[in-house]
């Protein structure tokens, strides 16, 4: 844990910091409660506070969650923290159900991650203050709170939802930590009664260019799949064999993304909100990570223009993927086509009563019926149709592919081992798919041209990459701000390898 001293998180308290929130909880010793920094409850003696770096070590220290500032809706940040990297891959895993239901351990956990057991519970002692189980515990407890708060959910939804293993345990947990039952902390909302769709709010760290982030998806939404409209992104989504499908849209004024989700399995519904987290890009750090670029003179202007400017992530490993592939040496707008007749090809349709718009209709096709399909079908160069395959069988092979394997270097030499993916492909999924903040992928041609219209001269993809070397461990945002100024409707789609 890096907290600052005692009396600097103090002052953050007594001023209702919002930068400290989602960086730093307080326990007060008086009430057995646990706040995040912004609580409008007043400020608790000097005396009575004690400061931790996650919602689990105040957890842990025998806190309870404040029913007034809410921890569970402070911003998720601990993913991108930048302490450690295995210590953010557990936590992507954990936010994903890795230590949920009877299947699951410790030891499991620390060998997806190449690590041994004690390894992982003495990295997250050092960096979060509590073990996997009470990091696991934690995110049940609160994201039941936030069920229990936002939405109209039976109890027993709410349960299983969380990831809770019965009702009587979730009972039991909500007596233990409030004194009550789980029902007595929700306010009635007759208005709300009856809601198909579950809507949650999920928090960021502000600053937040949703004008962009929401552009770039438009440019590249996927007929039948995606929907840009009214300032809100729609999608079809697949989890676990189920289909639904989910809307996105922004709440500035409550620094958060509202989501709502239409999908036939409650349990599936923490999986959800992780790839939603995911795709829109919302742990992470952004003052952090925008302050470093603007340290790069040609950089400043570039970040100075589009503060808050997100690294758009993927709903889905293998989609982006085939993405990649599909957007090798063509247009965006090429890539988009040849992705929509995929989906016709090869998705599956979704149920009429879970499409949450009318512009929706199929999920994107799993690796495992491009694997088996006799034909791609599709009108594009031998070559790519065989890398298209080679991606699907590869996926098929290994459930993990798309998930962070060593260091960056590794993760992308594995990605190339399959044929027809090269430097620029695995660099583009390192980055969508698996989320590796410092991928870079140095010959795309849109990357070129942004740097060029900078610095008013052409470069190369080697005088790129040198440059980008004070970019660390941020590459992906430098990259994000380089398409944006390479101008709106050109982006990625075009570049000079495979
Ligand atoms: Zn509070």
């Amino acid at each position: 844990m890096e907290l600052p001293g005692r009396e600097v998180c103090y002052r953050a308290l007594e001023s209702r910091d919002s930068r400290f929130d989602g960086l730093m909880f307080v326990g007060i010793s008086s009430t057995g409660v646990y706040c995040r920094p912004v609580c409008p409850a007043r400020t608790p003696k000097f005396v009575n506070c004690h400061f931790f770096g996650s919602a689990a070590a105040a957890q842990n220290a025998g806190y309870r969650p404040c029913l007034r500032c809410r921890p569970e809706t402070a911003p998720d940040l601990a993913s991108w923290r930048g302490t450690s990297n295995s210590v953010s891959r557990a936590l992507a895993l954990i936010a994903e159900g890795a230590l949920d239901g009877d299947g699951n351990s410790v030891e499991k956990l620390a060998e997806r991650l190449g690590l041994g057991e004690r390894q992982l519970r003495r990295l997250f002692l050092q960096h979060l203050g509590a073990s996997p189980i009470s990091v696991a515990q934690t995110r049940r407890v609160l994201f039941a709170k936030q069920l229990i708060h936002e939405t109209q959910m039976p109890m027993t939804e709410v349960a299983m939802a969380a990831g809770f293993g019965s009702l009587r345990r979730f009972n039991e947990t909500f007596r233990d930590l409030f004194h009550r039952a789980p029902s007595a902390l929700r306010r009635r909302n007759p208005a709300r009664q009856g809601e198909k769709d579950v809507k949650l709010r999920l928090r960021y760290r502000p600053p937040y260019d949703w004008r962009s982030m929401l552009s770039f998806l438009e440019a590249r939404a996927i007929p039948g799949v995606e929907v840009v409209e009214a300032g809100c992104y729609l999608r079809t989504v697949e989890v676990d064999g189920a289909m639904g499908s989910i809307e996105v849209s922004h709440l500035p004024e409550r620094e958060s993304l509202g989501v709502s989700i239409r999908f036939p399995d409650v349990r599936l519904l923490p999986q959800i909100v992780a790839r939603v987290r995911r795709l829109f890009d919302l742990g992470a750090d952004i003052e952090t990570i925008d302050h470093h670029l603007s340290g790069d003179p040609v950089l400043a202007p570039l970040v100075a223009l589009r503060p808050g400017l997100r690294a758009p992530g993927g709903w889905d490993g293998f989609e982006i993927a085939v993405r990649a592939v599909l957007g090798q040496q063509i247009s965006v707008v090429a890539a988009r086509g040849l992705a929509g007749h995929l989906v016709v090809r090869h998705g599956r349709a979704v149920p009429k009563s879970f499409l949450i718009h009318p512009g929706l209709s199929h999920v994107f096709p799993r690796a495992k019926q491009m694997a088996t399909a006799p034909s791609i079908g599709l009108g594009m160069p031998a070559a790519r149709l065989t890398a298209l395959k080679a991606v699907a069988e590869a996926a098929v092979a290994d459930p993990n592919l798309f998930r962070p394997f060593g260091s960056i270097e590794e993760t992308v030499a594995r990605l190339r081992t399959i044929r027809g993916i090269g430097e620029w492909t695995a660099q583009y999924i390192a980055l969508r798919a698996i989320r590796e903040m410092d991928a870079f992928p140095a010959t795309d041609i849109g990357l070129l041209r942004g740097a060029a219209s900078m610095d008013g001269a052409k470069t190369t993809p080697r005088n790129l990459l040198n440059r980008a070397e004070s970019w660390r461990p941020w590459r992906a945002y430098a990259a994000q701000h380089l398409w944006a100024a390479d101008g709106a409707g050109r982006g990625n789609g075009a570049h000079v390898s495979t």
